[in-house]
Formats: structure tokens, C-alpha cells, sequence
């Protein structure tokens, strides 16, 4: 039998962490559902103290994931760790994961604690754990800076006290693959009890070794690692669980395990946190890049069309490229639309929500004749926008854009339910309408980034908007899709708007 390696996705924690990612629970339910869908063994949800927006959404995805075990994040302190059990509560298999910090640097400047107070909290957090499941991982934060002997020391420690995962995040990105692979065979060598627990590994990408590090883990006897949706993550991202899932697939010459993900769900995954998060993918990304089986050269084509293997290690269906690529149309009926969502994971509690989205279909279908999933997608991500409790909502627009002459834009806007009219011009159409908008909500906040990307190919494709505004030093993204890019930029800014006066006045988890 071989080992199995499991896959710890924590897209919605991490990932989230991302300035400008956050996500509401809508969105993170969505993603909760196509990660159980692709068969990940643990989804890291949220820090539930956090914020009571934080706390609804880890219980929200404990709630509708049966197959998955659902993680919250708890420092080690009683508050969080009851906190996490709280919004664990409903899940079917629960996990909670404390951490604390044990490299000198960090326990003498943050936590001022001497390093047996950091035992002695550590063990206190693990058993407080252990009463509400039995499923608990442990953390040493920056245990990548921290010294071999005392980290041999906290680790044996908890395992007595009940951890049964064992975590080890190189947080600061610091590590090299091989000396990170030493530090696990060094720990499961060297602690008497590690063979009750399972090893993992949360590399960050500051030097881009997060795969390398966390491979280099594995290699040496890690059976975890903690990983993200297109590396999504603090700074310069997490191990992208694409990467380490695709290469440990690949190489089963030289790994000693191999993950159970139905690795076809991949690029749907991948299109889903891009398109929620705005954090959009760069073409030659590997394996959910544009480019990534695109073959330019002469050379490398002719190859490619004798034998595939010539240049190719992976089969791009394998990870869901060109899969089911069932095209649906203005003709196609309800049945075809409600499968071809379910197949994407998109399900509809109520048959009105249902309803609601095929007519967005249609008319979306009379403007563009093919509709990919891509466009499904984007339509989904665009109603769940619309149906939440936004306070600002586009009513209707005009804009004028004509040679010489200044373009105008005229907006309608419904905040909490008043309609607010605006003209502005601008010195173009989206200066124009962002200016109008701005006008009405008075917002205060500041343009960063604004980028348009077209979702499909063709000039008919949907545009998918981008926006990315400042306000008081927190960034937030706003995310629009439409066929008309001027009404997908309104829209990616409202949903800006309306996220920026959401969320405020959480917690960081190692703040
Ligand atoms: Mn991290």
C-alpha cells in the first residue's frame, strides 16, 4: 500500500489573507463546495474569531461539507480555540488548528514569553482542543527560524498532549528545499512520539520555493502539506496546490505517496478563486496558465503532433483543460443549464434561484451565441454580487463616447433601496462612470488597479473587470463581468464599494 498524502487546501484562510482577496461567505461556501469537489482532504475555512463575519462563514462551510474535514485556525489561547469549536460545530469531521510561535525572534519580540511559557501554553491550547474533537494540528509558528532542540522539545510535548498533525510552516518563506527537508527528517527522527502523528508543511513563496520546500517535506516523510489554489496567499503566496498536487502525480517514479484529488477539477477550481478573489492568473503560470499546454514553436508543435510525450509530461485533460468544453447556447433549455452548473458544483437550493440565473442565461445567450463555462461561472459569480445584502446597486447607465468630444457618463444608482442619479464626465468612459458613482456614495476611497480581461475568446466574450480600491490603507478588490466592459467596470467597482463598507475591524491571526 502506498502512503497517502493529504492535501490541506486553506484557500479561504491564507489565501484570504491576501490584501484585497477577502471573500464573503457566499463565496467562500462556493469554493468550499468545488474544493470537496475535487476530492481535497482538509479545507482550512477561516479564523472564527476573526469577526462574526469570519465565525458565520467557517460555520456556513461546516454546515454543507460532508465529505471534507473542515478546519478552523485558533491561536493558542482558550477564547479562539472555543471560538473554532463554536463554528465547527455542525461539521461532520472537524479539525482545529492552534499555533504558536517558538523562534526566538518571534517569543521574545511578540509573544515576550521565555520559551517554557510557550511549552506550557502550547500543550494548555492542544488539550483545550482535545475536549471538543479529536482531531487536532498544531503549529509552531516559524518554525523555519526556530532551534531544532526546542522545536523537538513543544512538538513531543503536544503529541502527548493529543495533536495529531503536526504542522511545520516555514512563515517567513526563508527556507531552501533541501535544508527544509532536513528540518522534517531531523524531527521525525529525533522526537520519540512522532510516529503517532502525521507531518505537515506551510511553505510561503517570498523566495519562490514554497513547492520546492514543501516536495523537498514530502520527500522526506511530510504525509501533509497545506497548500492554495493558484498559490494564493500571504505576500508572495502559499505552495499553489495545483503545483505540488500535478507533481507529485507526475513524478510517482520518485515519490513515495500520492494525493487521492481528482486532479480534473483543477482549472475549474483555479477559474473559480480567480474570478471571486479578482486575483486573476498569469498565462504561463504551470498548469493553470493560459499557456501552460500552449505550444508556440515550429519545432515543439511538429513534435507535439507525432508523438504528444515529445514535449508534453502531463495530459492537459488530466487537469481539466478542453474537459467537457460543452458549448451551450440562446437554444439550450433549463435541463442542459441546470447540469452543466452542477458539473461545476453550482447548485441551487432554491428552485426561484434557479430560475433566476437561467433568465440571466438567456439574455446572456442573445448577446453571445456560445457559452462556456467560463461565461457560467462569471454569470454566477455576478448574480451572487447582486443577490447579496449590497447596499449600493446599479440600476441603469449611459455613457457617450464620441471622437472630440468629452465623454459623459449618467448612472443610476439604488442605496439601500433610494434611487440616487449622478452625470459626470471624465476622460473616458470609465473615468466618467467612476467619477458619477463616486459622486453618489462619497466613498473616499482610491483607485489602485483597474484591468480588463476578456473571459473567453472572440470580440462577443464577456469582459471580466478587475478593480482594486484603498480605503484608509485596506485594500479591496471588486470583480464585474458583462459583454458591454463599461457596465463590467461599474459593476466591478460597486462590488468594491460594497465590500469596502463590509468588512472592517477584523483580527489577524498573527497579528
Ligand atoms: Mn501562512
Amino acid at each position: 500500500m502506498q502512503d497517502k498524502l493529504i492535501i490541506f487546501d486553506t484557500t479561504l484562510r491564507d489565501g484570504e489573507q491576501s490584501p484585497g482577496a477577502s471573500m464573503n461567505k457566499d463565496e467562500k461556501v462556493r469554493i468550499a463546495k468545488a474544493l470537496e469537489r475535487m476530492k481535497v482532504d482538509v479545507i482550512e475555512a477561516g479564523f472564527p474569531i476573526a469577526s462574526p463575519g469570519d465565525f458565520e462563514a467557517v460555520h456556513q462551510v461546516a454546515e454543507v461539507i460532508q465529505e471534507s474535514t473542515v478546519c478552523g485556525l485558533a491561536r493558542a489561547l482558550d477564547k479562539d480555540i472555543d471560538r473554532a469549536a463554536a463554528a465547527l460545530k455542525p461539521a461532520q469531521s472537524s479539525r482545529i488548528h492552534t499555533f504558536l510561535a517558538t523562534s526566538p525572534i518571534h517569543m521574545k519580540e511578540k509573544l515576550r514569553m521565555t520559551p517554557d511559557q510557550v511549552v506550557e501554553q502550547a500543550v494548555r491550547a492542544v488539550k483545550r482542543a482535545r475536549n471538543y474533537t479529536d482531531n487536532v494540528e498544531f503549529s509552531p509558528e516559524d518554525a523555519g527560524r526556530s532551534e531544532l532542540d526546542f522545536l523537538c522539545r513543544v512538538l513531543e510535548a503536544v503529541i502527548d498532549a493529543g495533536a495529531t498533525t503536526l504542522n511545520i510552516p516555514d512563515t517567513v518563506g526563508y527556507n531552501l528545499p533541501q535544508q527544509f527537508g532536513e528540518l522534517i527528517k531531523q524531527l521525525i527522527e529525533r522526537i520519540p512520539n512522532s510516529d503517532k502523528v502525521i507531518f505537515s508543511v506551510h511553505c510561503h513563496n517570498d523566495l519562490g520555493l514554497a513547492v520546492g520546500n514543501s516536495l523537498a517535506a514530502v520527500m522526506n516523510g511530510a504525509r501533509q502539506v497545506e497548500c492554495t489554489i493558484n498559490g494564493l496567499g500571504e505576500r508572495a503566496g502559499n505552495a499553489s496546490l495545483e503545483e505540488v498536487v500535478m507533481t507529485v502525480r507526475t513524478r510517482q517514479d520518485v515519490f513515495p505517496c500520492d494525493t487521492t484529488l481528482d486532479t480534473t477539477q483543477i482549472l475549474n477550481c483555479s477559474r473559480l478563486v480567480s474570478s471571486v478573489t479578482g486575483f486573476p492568473v498569469q498565462p504561463n503560470k504551470a498548469i493553470v496558465g493560459a499557456n501552460a499546454f500552449a505550444h508556440e514553436a515550429g519545432i515543439h508543435q511538429d513534435g507535439v503532433l507525432k508523438s504528444r510525450e515529445t514535449y508534453e509530461i502531463m495530459r492537459a485533460e488530466d487537469v481539466g483543460w478542453h474537459a467537457n468544453r460543452m458549448v451551450l447556447g440562446k437554444h439550450s433549455g433549463r435541463n442542459a443549464f441546470k447540469s452543466r452548473l452542477s458539473a461545476l458544483g453550482i447548485e441551487f437550493e432554491r428552485e426561484e434561484d434557479l430560475n433566476a440565473m437561467f433568465t440571466r442565461f438567456k439574455a446572456l445567450a442573445d448577446k453571445k451565441h456560445e457559452i462556456f463555462d467560463e461565461d457560467l461561472q462569471a454569470l454566477v459569480t455576478d448574480t451572487f454580487h447582486e443577490a447579496t445584502m449590497d447596499r449600493i446597486k446599479l440600476v441603469s447607465m449611459k455613457v457617450n463616447s464620441e471622437t472630440g468630444e468629452v465623454p459623459v457618463a449618467k448612472v443610476t444608482l439604488s442605496i439601500d433601496g433610494e434611487e440616487k442619479h449622478a452625470t459626470s464626465d471624465g476622460s473616458g468612459p470609465v473615468d466618467a462612470i467612476f467619477k458619477a458613482i463616486e459622486s453618489v456614495v462619497n466613498s473616499g476611497c482610491k483607485l489602485e488597479l483597474y484591468s480588463v480581461s476578456n473571459i473567453t475568446t472572440g470580440t462577443d466574450s464577456q469582459g471580466e473587470v478587475t478593480v482594486r480600491i484603498d480605503k484608509g490603507g485596506r485594500a479591496i478588490n471588486g470583480q464585474g463581468a458583462d459583454t458591454d466592459i463599461i457596465i463590467a467596470s461599474a459593476k466591478a467597482y460597486i462590488n468594491a464599494l460594497n465590500k469596502a463598507q463590509e468588512q472592517s475591524g477584523r483580527a489577524h491571526p498573527q497579528v
